[in-house]
């Protein structure tokens, strides 16, 4: 449940409300948007206690939102959410492409890859600088040298840039450099670095985890949203089955989900989702008549000799070539 008080003259209407709660027991927090006091009621659905409460002086309306996840929910915000990330606007109408090499290896690399995706259209540069990898023996990432680079990627390209942060403590280095902060699908329930990453009121950019549900996965942004930062992108990049053929099984049907459930736009990586490079133009042509509001997609200079995910990424032509498809799909899409 979601009580929206007035502007003005709230405050007697906050003290009762606060006492109605705590004497239910209820969990709740404050949030504020457009400067309204929106009090989070972490309810199960027992609106009829709090339903009097809607006539109290002071409260403008009251949500009920039967969900677990509620600022995250469409019952509470009906139209879709359009994220900047700086300058670049991702939800809505708006259909964009990120892409990079998956590690920032060099600068000759990066450099390189950075030129060709942008040549190319991609709207914003992705490289990660720490890499959350399966072996503690393979490559971990440059690190804050990585950052620096992707710094003067921008520069050079003019493409903002996303990259992952791993750790609570890298979390403000990461967000100095960076114009879009990418939470892992390793890290997705690493609910305290969550609340640290919303607190830099970046845009974040929220993998689904491995396993997780998409309850569980709009429950992780809700963690964002309720520290007052609404700027979430979430991102399906596949969760693990039976399956061994390909990496991960992108759930399509979990993007469609969440734009019925959740105002948040939706993105898809068909890169980590398949683990095959010729299985990504497939299923990125997916993404845009499906109704998801962008892709990720990894490209490497060579990617047989990338220091991570070589196997699942495309070459510069590659990505140009499904560039092209982007386009008149997005066309067709009435997507801008
Ligand atoms: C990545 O984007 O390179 C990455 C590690 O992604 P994920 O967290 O989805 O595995
Ligand atoms: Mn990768």
């Amino acid at each position: 449940m979601l009580i929206i008080l007035e502007k003005y003259n709230y405050s007697e209407a906050l003290k009762i409300i606060e006492e109605r709660l705590q004497s239910l027991k209820l969990y709740y927090k404050m949030y504020e948007e457009d400067e309204k006091k929106i009090i989070v009621v972490g309810d199960k659905g027992q609106t009829a206690e709090l339903d009097s409460l809607q006539s109290l002086p002071g409260v403008e309306r009251i949500v009920a939102v039967t969900k677990p996840y509620k600022l995250v929910s469409r019952q509470f915000k009906e139209t879709d959410t359009i994220v900047n990330i700086g300058g670049v606007p991702i939800g809505g109408g708006h259909f964009q492409v990120i892409a990079g090499p998956c590690a920032v290896e060099s600068k000759q690399q990066l450099f390189t890859v950075a030129q060709e995706v942008k040549n190319a259209g991609a709207v914003l540069l992705r490289g990660g600088a720490y890499k959350p990898r399966t072996s503690p023996y393979s490559f971990q990432g440059l690190k804050e040298e990585g950052l620096k680079l992707l710094a003067q990627a921008r520069e050079l390209t003019g493409l903002p840039i996303v990259t992952e942060v791993v750790d609570i403590r890298d979390v403000s280095q990461v967000a100095y450099y960076a114009d879009m902060l990418q939470i892992g699908a390793r890290n997705m329930q690493n609910y305290h670095l969550l609340q640290e990453v919303a607190r830099t009121n970046k845009p974040i950019l929220l993998k689904r985890g491995l396993s997780a549900t998409i309850e569980e996965w709009l429950l992780a942004a809700e963690y964002i949203l309720r520290e007052g930062n609404n700027q979430v992108v979430l991102c399906e990049r596949g969760i693990r089955t039976f399956e061994p053929y390909t990496r991960n099984t992108l759930d399509l049907s979990a993007v469609a989900a969440v734009r019925h459930l959740s105002h948040l736009p939706v993105i898809v990586d068909p890169s980590h989702g398949t683990g095959k490079w010729f299985l990504v133009g497939p299923l990125a042509k997916a993404a845009c008549p499906l109704g998801a509001h962008g892709l990720i997609i990894e490209v490497h200079n060579c990617p047989s000799e990338a220091l991570s995910d070589g196997e699942q990424s495309l070459t510069p032509h590659n990505f140009q070539v499904l560039m092209k498809d982007i386009r008149e799909l997005k066309r067709v899409c009435g997507k801008s």
